[in-house]
């Protein structure tokens, strides 16, 4: 089923490294609209549960310390197009990749800690964002 909605993190590098409001203002330029937001933490078992499509990857264990080792910022997004829309914004998992102008060029450190991350599919949009919200939590 089509949806126009998506769903992010600002990762710990990002929000430790005090680029928290430039990523924010990036993402309401770019069009997308907030549904629900909220700053948070991760403890090791929720980062394992949120990744879990992950668990046999090499770096998943890299990957689910890191997620849990400072605060997150959560949030549901709104536009036409959101999820490919988002995934193009943010840019390619690995930093060096990214395109110049996207989040990932701009405000990440590495491809484990790279600033933000995005929803892959519209079903996995709304998996993610029902693991961090309520429905009376969207505005
Ligand atoms: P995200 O799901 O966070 O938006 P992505 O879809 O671009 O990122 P995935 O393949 O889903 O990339 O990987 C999930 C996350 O795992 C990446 O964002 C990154 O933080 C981490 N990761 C991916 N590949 C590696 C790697 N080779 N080494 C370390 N960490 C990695
Ligand atoms: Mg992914």
């Amino acid at each position: 089923m089509a949806t126009n909605r998506t769903f992010t993190m600002i990762k710990p590098d990002a929000t430790g490294a005090g680029h928290t409001g430039k990523i924010i203002d990036r993402i309401i330029a770019n069009g997308f609209s907030i549904k629900a937001m909220k700053w948070t933490k991760l403890s090791l078992a929720d980062a394992q549960a949120f990744y879990g499509v992950h668990a046999e990857r090499p770096f998943f264990g890299e990957l689910t310390e890191y997620m849990s080792s400072g605060p997150i910022v959560a949030a549901i997004l709104e536009k036409e197009n959101a999820v490919s829309d988002f995934r193009e914004l943010i840019g390619a998992t690995n930093p060096a990749d990214a395109k110049p102008g996207t989040i990932r060029a701009d405000f990440a450190e590495s491809i484990a800690a790279n600033a933000v991350h995005g929803s892959d599919s519209d079903e996995n949009a709304a998996i993610e964002g029902s693991f961090h919200f309520s429905e009376r939590e969207w505005a």
